[in-house]
This record gives C-alpha cells, sequence and structure tokens, in this order.
C-alpha cells in the first residue's frame, strides 16, 4: 500500500487575498522538489495530500520537513466514513505508539462533513472507549498525553497520530527574490535560511581573495550553498574574485577603515549582481555589536553602497540562538570547518569603531577602488546549486 502524508498548509491560510498565489507557489515548488520520486500530490482546503511508494517514504519525508510553507505533516490512513474502519485505523495508529511506550492519549476528531452520524465529541469518545478496550494499561490524559490519535472526516476518513512540525513560514519566491552575502561562517546560512523561510528565492554571492583565501574555502561556501538549497530550493552562487580590491584597500586606505571599505566594495558589487538578477534586498549576517563593523555607525556607512534594502535578520539575535539554529538546519558543521574567510585574513588589529560619514566617505574615495571593483564584478563566475543533486 502506498504511503499517505496528510500535510498541514501554515501561514498559506491566514493570508486572505494572496492565499490563491502563496498556495500556487508551494504547489510548484512541492512538485518540483518531489520530481522523480513518482510522488502524487492533492491539494485541498487546508489539507494537502501527498502520496508516494513506500521504498520512497524517506526521500519525500525530507522534502516535507524542509520545504517552507508547511506547517506540518503526518503519516495517515486513508479509509471509508463508517465507524468501524475508522476504529480499525485508529487501532493500528494508536498500536505503534503503545509499542513505543505510550501509556497516556486522547483522541482529537474533526468533521467538515456535517453528514456524519457521530460529531466531533462523539467521535473522540466512541474511539476513546474502543482504544481502551484494544489496549488494557492504556489510559485517557486529555492535557498532556503521551499521544495523539487525530480524525479527520472529509471526502473519506484520514486517521493519523504524531505530527511532524514542518519549517512553517511562506513558499519560496512569495515574498521574490533576496541576494544573500554568503561567507563561510556560522552567521549568513542562518540569515539566508531565515529569510527563505519568509519567502524570498534566495541567490548568493561569496567574496572570494584567493589565494589568500583557498579552493576548500569556497568549497565550504558551496556546501553552505547546497545546506541552504534544501529549504530555499534552487541557489545561484555567485563568486567574486576580490583579491585585487582587498589587495587595494590595504595599500590605499587607513588601516583601521580595511574591514570597513571591504563591505563597502562587497555591497557596490552585491547591488549590482542584485539588480541584474532581479532580487528586491540583500541580506547579511549581521548582528548589532558583534564586531567592530557592525556598529550602527558602520552599518549605515556600509549600507550608503547599496540602493537596495539591506536584510539583516540576525541584527538582534544572540550568538547562542545563532548557533543552536544553525545546528538545527545542519549548517553548524560545515561553518566551522577551518578555512578561514578574506575578512579575518585582511583584518585590521584595531578597526575603527564609529564611521564618520564625511570622513570616511573621503578616505574611501582616495583609495580609488571604482575600476577594480568593475572588473571584479565583471569577472563574477556563477554556478546553480538544485536542491535535488
Ligand atoms: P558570518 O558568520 O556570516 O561570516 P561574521 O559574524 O563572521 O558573519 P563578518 O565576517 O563581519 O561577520 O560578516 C558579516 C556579514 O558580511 C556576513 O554575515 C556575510 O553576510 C557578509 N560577508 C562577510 N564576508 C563575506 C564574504 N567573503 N563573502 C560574502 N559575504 C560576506
Ligand atoms: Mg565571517
Amino acid at each position: 500500500m502506498d504511503t499517505l502524508f496528510l500535510v498541514k498548509i501554515g501561514e498559506l491560510v491566514l493570508k486572505g487575498g494572496n492565499r490563491k498565489d502563496f498556495e500556487r507557489r508551494l504547489r510548484d515548488e512541492l512538485k518540483h522538489r518531489l520530481r522523480g520520486l513518482s510522488a502524487r500530490i492533492q491539494t485541498g482546503v487546508g489539507r494537502w495530500f501527498v502520496e508516494c511508494d513506500p521504498e520512497r517514504d524517506a526521500d519525500v519525508q525530507a522534502v516535507l520537513a524542509t520545504i517552507p510553507g508547511i506547517y506540518a505533516y503526518a503519516r495517515a490512513t486513508r479509509t471509508g466514513k463508517t465507524f468501524d474502519e475508522i476504529a480499525i485505523a485508529a487501532r493500528e495508529a494508536a498500536r505503534s505508539r503503545v509499542e513505543a511506550g505510550g501509556r497516556t492519549f486522547k483522541v482529537e476528531a474533526r468533521r467538515s462533513d456535517k453528514s456524519f452520524p457521530l460529531d466531533s465529541y462523539g467521535i473522540s469518545r466512541e474511539l476513546g472507549a474502543r482504544l481502551l478496550a484494544d489496549f488494557p494499561g492504556l489510559s485517557v490524559d486529555v492535557h498532556a498525553p503521551d499521544f495523539t490519535v487525530r480524525v479527520e472526516i472529509r471526502d473519506r476518513a484520514y486517521v493519523y497520530s504524531g505530527d511532524e512540525a514542518g519549517q512553517k513560514g511562506l513558499p519560496v519566491g512569495s515574498s521574490g527574490k533576496g541576494l544573500l552575502l554568503l561567507s563561510g561562517g556560522i552567521d549568513s546560512p542562518v540569515a539566508g535560511y531565515r529569510m527563505a523561510l519568509r519567502g524570498l528565492s534566495l541567490e548568493a554571492v561569496y567574496f572570494h581573495a584567493y589565494p589568500y583565501t583557498s579552493r576548500e574555502a569556497w568549497e565550504k561556501v558551496r556546501d553552505l550553498a547546497r545546506i541552504l538549497a534544501r529549504y530555499a530550493g534552487r541557489v545561484t552562487l555567485h563568486t567574486v574574485p576580490f583579491t585585487e580590491p582587498q589587495l587595494a584597500i590595504k595599500r590605499n586606505a587607513p588601516e583601521n577603515c580595511a574591514t570597513l571599505f571591504m563591505r563597502a566594495g562587497m555591497f557596490t558589487i552585491a547591488d549590482r549582481i542584485a539588480s541584474s538578477i532581479g532580487a528586491n534586498c540583500l541580506i547579511t549576517g549581521e548582528s548589532l555589536g558583534q564586531v567592530a563593523s557592525q556598529t550602527a555607525e558602520n552599518l549605515r556607512f556600509t549600507e550608503a553602497f547599496a540602493k537596495l534594502p539591506v536584510l539583516r535578520p540576525l541584527i538582534g539575535t544572540d550568538k547562542e540562538d545563532t548557533i543552536a539554529l544553525a545546528r538545527r538546519i545542519g549548517s553548524y558543521e560545515t561553518s566551522i570547518l577551518p578555512y578561514e574567510d578574506c575578512c579575518v585574513i585582511f583584518s585590521p588589529a584595531h578597526p575603527l569603531l564609529r564611521a564618520d560619514m564625511a570622513r570616511e566617505t573621503e578616505a574611501y574615495e582616495k583609495a580609488a577602488l571604482g575600476p577594480l571593483l568593475d572588473e571584479a564584478f565583471k569577472n563574477t563566475e556563477r554556478l546553480v546549486i538544485d536542491p535535488r543533486q
């Protein structure tokens, strides 16, 4: 028998007029991600169903668990709408939970087909009684049960126990596209993930100062982009050859401004890439006060080099919380690999803490980075990363 997943659609039901567009995007993305797994998608109001061959069940589950816009999902049994058929399915659902050590339970029923002879309360009560008879030693706890058996009476009856949480959020692309400044650090992949859940499709840009930063450093960024693609769908990684601008900054700029100017150069190029790919914002992993370049004054200086809004989802997030999220999404182990990124190598010992717009703008102009930035932009390389790779 095929595996059936009941899928709960997240924020979508709340979105009134936009709902149709969001559902279409989620369905298209789901279709794309499930291609080749011979899964069938059936959409409905607030509930979708995905059916697949049991052999593909883990792959399908991995998609449901990572794609933005899904609130929760569960393996379900579909039965006819008679009480006996429902009770048999409920017994099977309860059996696996009892075998896993569950001792207390409750039944939750929903009935969108009002012609079903029992109302929700009646279904819960009758089914509860059956399950108590089926499993001696089991008892009801309506407040904090070990497990819940759920029944939904719709076109057919659906029985399941054990919701798995989805990512929630909005489907990819419903907020347009963002260009993520992706370094090899802990923060930027998490920032990209957070914005992907707000409905941005992602492209990423990495500034590579080869040979000061190694081939391995680039591979690490590519691997992080692959991890992001599990959630965000296809990600194009733009690699900007940034050695010449870096060296020019070192030569021509006051030492304490090196990081600040490097970031101004990054924003200049990122903004151009963003316009060329139709992105509506830049995304960074910056967090207020974490390092010298992330004071409000310095953020103001650097973002003046971008015309698009700069989104910084981690601006108020504690590093420990960012690390916890990095672990959860699976990027942490890659982020902590030792290869240095270019910021670290070219960092001044005593970076400027509070940029003065007039003074630093003058020094930046003197560094004459323009032609080098043009050249770096022109020589940017692209790599498309598909989540199904
Ligand atoms: P991360 O852990 O994301 O590297 P961080 O705390 O190390 O962040 P910085 O290195 O100062 O902070 O960088 C701040 C942000 O600037 C990063 O989150 C990222 O968005 C961007 N950034 C820094 N270096 C690069 C790079 N080489 N290529 C692309 N983006 C970068
Ligand atoms: Mg960094």
